[in-house]
């Protein structure tokens, strides 16, 4: 096996040519999007994925474009500030662990592989042969030994290959916005947050950023709506949002104007297996954790690593499944674990929470109740022991 298309030219997909293209294979990769897709919100790397990174070669580019962010700011209804918290510990973030903007480290990933790999971009799979002959929305059918799908959480090689995205999806019951605001708090490298009970809003502004990402997750039943109707949308998130004070009736005004919304209920994707015939899932395609676990973009370096590796040594798709399982499962428990601190029921328990971040600093017993937030996401992005596949 030696040509292998891959399907979505983010995260997963630009770090699986690498490692494919470091272990000798011809690659090709089709991204739908006419270019490399920029911005975006800002990720973490932990763990394992970190030695990932440092293998390929990127670890100092990485941390010269980390996010830098100082601290989490918590307000109240009327704009009182309520409590801070140092942002590594409200990303969870321990020891070595950096916070990337998701467009800057796939210009990074891009840019290591665009040399070596064949790129086409506008392009999509629309069928997949059983002898490897694919056939592409624009291009000319070709034929390929194997198909990654890196085309994340709504992977269209996984509904070609595997079926409909309902028999694989778990909804956490919440949804999630986010886009560019103006910069009118004046952040610097910061994040100021208001929660109200089922919602919270989240505005941030990284290093070298003069504008601003405002964030809003809440909890809701699953809403019926057009994809492509982007104002339709941004109405849901209106409506989700009403009454919430603090400056959340400004940042939706703001938020009418944004070219980049994002808006997607909050879901894993679960999966028995993630390859059949010809056809291989890694990155959210395959285990998306959802962006409450905050291991999404972890899982995708690891993942692209250990599915390059395992192709290379010729423990194939079955090796990759039986290393990445363990890996996988531990950093998807993090996701229903993490949405009910992000987004909190009652007042209640708001109130407690303001209050247990307001004392951290001068409990007793501090370092266990730090290791009690960062402790879980810390120990899964470490559940795994890479090898070292031979090149
Ligand atoms: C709002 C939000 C916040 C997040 N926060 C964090 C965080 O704090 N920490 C963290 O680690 N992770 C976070 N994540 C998750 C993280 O972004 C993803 O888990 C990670 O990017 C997975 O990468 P991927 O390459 O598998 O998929 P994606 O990044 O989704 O990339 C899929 C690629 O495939 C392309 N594509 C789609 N369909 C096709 C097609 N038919 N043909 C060709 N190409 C196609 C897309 O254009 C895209 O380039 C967050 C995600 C979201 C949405």
């Amino acid at each position: 096996m030696t040509n292998i298309l891959i399907s979505g030219a983010s995260i997963a997909g630009t770090t699986t040519a690498y490692w494919l293209k470091r272990h000798g294979f011809d690659v090709t990769v089709v991204e739908r999007a006419p270019a490399i897709r920029e911005g975006g919100y800002k990720v973490d790397i932990r763990g394992a994925a970190l030695q990932v990174v440092e293998r390929m070669g990127i670890m100092d580019a990485v941390r010269a474009r980390s996010t830098d962010m100082r601290i989490a700011t918590h307000y109240d209804a009327r704009g009182r500030k309520v409590a801070t918290m140092d942002a590594a510990l409200f990303g969870g973030r321990t020891g070595d662990d950096v916070e990337i903007m998701r467009g800057d480290l796939n210009e990074l990933l891009y840019d290591l592989t665009r040399h070596d790999v064949e790129y086409v971009f506008g392009d999509s799979v629309t069928g997949i042969a059983e002898d490897g002959t694919v056939a592409f929305e624009r291009s000319a059918p070709r034929r390929f030994d194997l198909v990654v799908g890196a085309d994340g959480a709504h992977s269209t090689t996984r509904r070609i290959a595997f079926g409909e995205e309902s028999r694989y999806a778990r909804d956490l019951g919440h949804y999630i916005s986010i886009c560019t605001v103006p910069n009118k708090l004046g952040l610097d490298r910061e994040e100021a947050v208001h929660a109200a009970p089922g919602r919270t809003a989240n505005v941030y502004s990284t290093r070298q950023d003069t504008s601003a990402k405002a964030l809003f997750m809440w909890s809701s039943e699953p809403l019926a709506y057009d994809h492509r109707d982007i104002d339709a949308q941004k109405d849901l998130l209106v409506k989700a949002m009403r009454g919430v004070e603090w400056e959340v009736p400004a940042l939706l005004e703001s938020v009418r104007d944004a070219a980049d919304f994002y808006f997607d209920s909050v879901t894993q994707i679960h999966m028995d297996h993630w390859s059949k015939g010809r056809v291989v899932l890694v990155g959210d395609a395959a285990y998306c954790a959802s962006p409450a676990s905050g291991q999404g973009t972890s899982l995708a370096l690891v993942g692209a690593y250990v599915l390059a590796g395992e192709l290379a040594k010729g423990g194939g798709a079955a090796g990759y499944e039986r290393e990445m399982r363990p890996f996988v499962e531990a950093n998807q428990a993090l996701g229903p674990a993490n949405v009910k601190g992000m987004v909190i029921g009652s007042r209640a328990a708001l109130w407690f929470q303001l209050k247990m971040i307001k004392l951290l600093p001068h409990l007793p017993g501090r370092d266990r109740m730090i290791d009690r937030i960062a402790g879980p996401i810390h120990r899964a992005a470490n559940a795994i022991s890479l090898r070292k596949y031979s090149e």
